[in-house]
């Protein structure tokens, strides 16, 4: 039977290092890090997530806003609200929470966030850094899922990696991240073939395709890293694309859904907020 990857626990440690570096900078006299997060309309679901957010934020010492914007706004005023924001002194990171509604050019507000304070990796110069491999913010999902391997205390130098699902925002960037720790990558997407045997011979496996169940163990190598990063909603229940039922018996390690990548991603915006704000403050 494979371990069961914590999110909760590795959040928790990530929580308390975040924590301990406001506290230490607060005796130093420093001011605390700052995250402004952006969203326009009133999506109940990008709500609830702004909500935890920001409940994190004070338990863990950081000042945070919330910018609730109407549909109706012009692009314009986002921009120049985004604008104004960049020139912010007090203001580390910048979150906007996507999508925007389908009337927003999404790539030119994105771009309008200032890359120092882009601390959730929207921006083509954030994410043109970290193809090249230099030092970038890269966006929380795929960091907390590289953060998840890593835990497992497996070297990840020249294993062979499937990641399924090539979006901007989860699949490529995962599968870059592993590239840059030197695993052998293998991306699959709807249009590959044979995607169980491509897996069979897999020794880290991620799943971001948002197919609830979609990977049972029949496609997993005996002790074989497990990440599920689906998130689908079932019977009003959160549903991941790994079977884990199944795959559990088979993996070494495995994620859960919730629990897992999810938990973590969270917490390491917060973490990428205090990395602008050590620069800034330092
Ligand atoms: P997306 O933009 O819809 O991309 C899905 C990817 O999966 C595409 O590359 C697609 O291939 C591929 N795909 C779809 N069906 C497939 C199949 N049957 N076999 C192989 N590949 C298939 O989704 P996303 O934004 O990357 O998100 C993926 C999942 O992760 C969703 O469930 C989402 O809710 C979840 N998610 C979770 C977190 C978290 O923090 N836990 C954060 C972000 C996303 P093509 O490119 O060929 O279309």
């Amino acid at each position: 039977m494979g371990e069961v990857i914590s999110g909760k626990v590795i959040a928790e440690e990530i929580r308390e290092e975040i924590k301990r570096s406001i506290e230490d900078a607060k005796d130093k006299g420093y001011r605390v890090p700052c995250l402004v997060t952006i969203l326009v309309g009133n999506d109940g679901g990008s709500i609830y997530y702004l909500n935890n957010q920001r409940k994190l934020c004070e338990k863990l010492g950081l000042e945070s806003k919330a910018i609730l914007l109407e549909e109706n706004i012009k692009e314009e005023e986002l921009i120049s609200l985004i604008k104004k924001l960049n020139e912010d002194k007090t203001v580390d990171g910048i979150m906007l929470q996507l999508p925007l509604p389908k009337n927003f050019n999404e790539a030119l507000v994105t771009n309008s966030i200032s890359p120092e304070k882009d601390v959730d990796g929207l921006t083509d110069y954030n994410n043109g850094k970290f193809y090249k491999g230099q030092d970038a913010f890269v966006p929380c999902t795929p960091r907390s899922v590289l953060h998840l391997i890593k835990s497992t205390g497996v070297d990840i130098k020249g294993k062979n990696a499937v990641v399924i699902g090539r979006s901007n925002i989860v699949g490529k960037p995962v599968a870059q991240l592993l590239l840059n720790e030197n695993a052998t990558i293998t991306i699959c997407h709807s249009k590959t073939q044979n995607i169980k045997e491509v897996c069979k011979n897999a020794d880290i496996i991620v799943v971001a395709i948002g197919r609830p169940l979609f990977l049972d163990d029949s496609f997993v190598k005996e002790g074989a890293i497990v990440i599920d990063v689906g998130t689908s909603s079932v019977d009003g229940k959160i549903t991941g694309d790994v079977d884990f039922e199944k795959v559990i018996n088979k993996s070494g390690h495995l994620t859960p859904v919730p629990g897992g990548v999810g938990a973590v991603t969270t917490t390491l915006l917060l973490k990428n907020t205090c990395e602008a704000w050590e620069k800034n403050v330092y």
